[in-house]
């Protein structure tokens, strides 16, 4: 594991040396926090909004960092005019997306799905906190082509977490959003932690966007009963279902709560520790949450309106591929190649793995061979 993610860092660290900034690093007690990229800039066309179209972010009380290679013409971060998309009126609130992500083969295909979802979600504001150590310039261009507004941060899990027998998956990420929200001075809104490679129902976000303190809901496919809610009576939660209690006062997923910004500004030190498996207990505790404020969601917990999805791992294939077949080739071969290598989907070498074939005509031939005669 540990062999495995010291391989991907190196990659990253030989494949992506042209990377942003990494200009700005803030350390919150043991992590590390940088903004990689900003855009407030809405400029999804098929959303309807009225009238402007920029998130009511308040301005940043850090300077923001955005290196002059990341900003492109349409990125409008000094501009804070609020949002007029309305309800009945009134403003509706944004949408604080929170989604750890990491670096590894499936990474662009869960944020390409996760990101298309969201593209339907009007007053999202998307913190994207990648756990690596650098600015990933591609994985930005995928998430500045959604058009949603979006922030891109890179926080590394410490090294002592990534040894422990159960590591805290996706912690250092949220903290640094946590953080950055708290930097921010964030107290209007709505605060949801969705990963990177769960499945969200579109009804699960008008559920969320009026939640006044904490909101919960089941999520499906979680644990050995395949769901994780709050058992709800009369409109109230009064206890929860789900498969591994662990002890915890609140045995939710991270995906089965949202959290009004205004109410968990009242608690400064609200926190989610390093803890696997008791990161959701801990944050909500830290919020002095008590069950009978839990606003039930989904039609009283009878609905699944997010799912725990998991995909399958695989290893990264090694392509044989000569050098002389990429650098002297007018095709798409090269860039192609490269790019895959570089997200970690697959490698390629000279000197090893499995034999690069092209195929014409229903007929086979080796890539060496092909480029040579062609
Ligand atoms: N994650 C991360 N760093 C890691 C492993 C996971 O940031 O080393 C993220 C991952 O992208 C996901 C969340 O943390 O958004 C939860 O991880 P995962 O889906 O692997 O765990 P699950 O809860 O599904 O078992
Ligand atoms: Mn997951």
């Amino acid at each position: 594991m540990l062999l495995c993610f010291g391989f991907m860092l190196y990659l990253y660290a030989t494949y992506a040396s042209d990377e942003m900034n990494k200009e700005f690093a803030s350390v919150i007690e043991n992590d590390t926090l940088t903004i990689c990229k900003e855009n407030r800039h809405d400029r999804r066309a098929f959303v309807q909004m009225s009238g402007s179209d920029s998130i009511p972010i308040p301005s940043l009380s850090l300077t923001s960092q955005t290196s002059s290679a990341a900003t492109t013409s349409t990125t409008t971060s000094s501009t804070t005019t609020a949002s007029q998309s309305s309800h009945n009126g009134k403003q509706i609130p944004t949408i604080y997306f929170v989604t750890p992500t990491y670096p590894r083969r499936e990474q662009i295909a869960e944020l390409t799905r996760l990101g298309q979802t969201l593209m339907h979600v009007q007053n999202l504001f998307w913190i994207v906190a990648d756990d690596s150590d650098i600015c990933n310039k591609r994985l930005d261009k995928l998430l500045d082509n959604f058009g949603i507004p979006y922030i891109l941060l890179s926080s590394p899990m410490p090294s002592i977490y990534r040894s422990q027998k159960t590591i805290p998956r996706g912690v250092s990420n949220r903290r640094a959003a946590l953080a950055w929200i708290k930097y921010n001075n964030i107290k209007e809104g709505v605060l949801y932690f969705g990963d990177d490679d769960n499945t969200f129902d579109l009804r699960l976000f008008s559920e969320i966007r009026y939640t006044q303190r904490v909101s919960m809901f089941p999520v499906g496919l979680i644990g050995d009963y395949s769901i994780s809610s709050p058992i709800v009576e009369n409109g109230k939660v009064v206890a929860f279902f789900d498969s591994w209690p662990a002890k915890r006062k609140f045995p939710v997923d991270m995906a089965g709560f949202a959290v009004n910004l205004n109410y968990m500004a009242k608690f400064p030190n609200s926190t989610m520790p390093f803890k696997a498996g008791y990161e959701e207990d801990a944050f909500l505790k830290s919020i002095e949450l008590k069950i009978n404020e839990i606003e039930p969601k989904a039609k009283d917990c009878t609905e699944v309106y997010v799912w725990h999805t998991q995909t399958t791992k695989t290893k990264a294939p090694m392509i044989k591929i000569s050098n002389d077949v990429l650098s002297g080739s007018k095709t798409n071969m090269h860039a192609l190649m490269k790019f895959l290598d570089e997200m970690g989907v697959s490698h390629y070498s000279s000197s090893n793995g499995v034999k690069a074939t092209v195929s014409k005509d229903g007929k086979s031939k080796s890539l060496a061979f092909w480029a040579h005669s062609h």
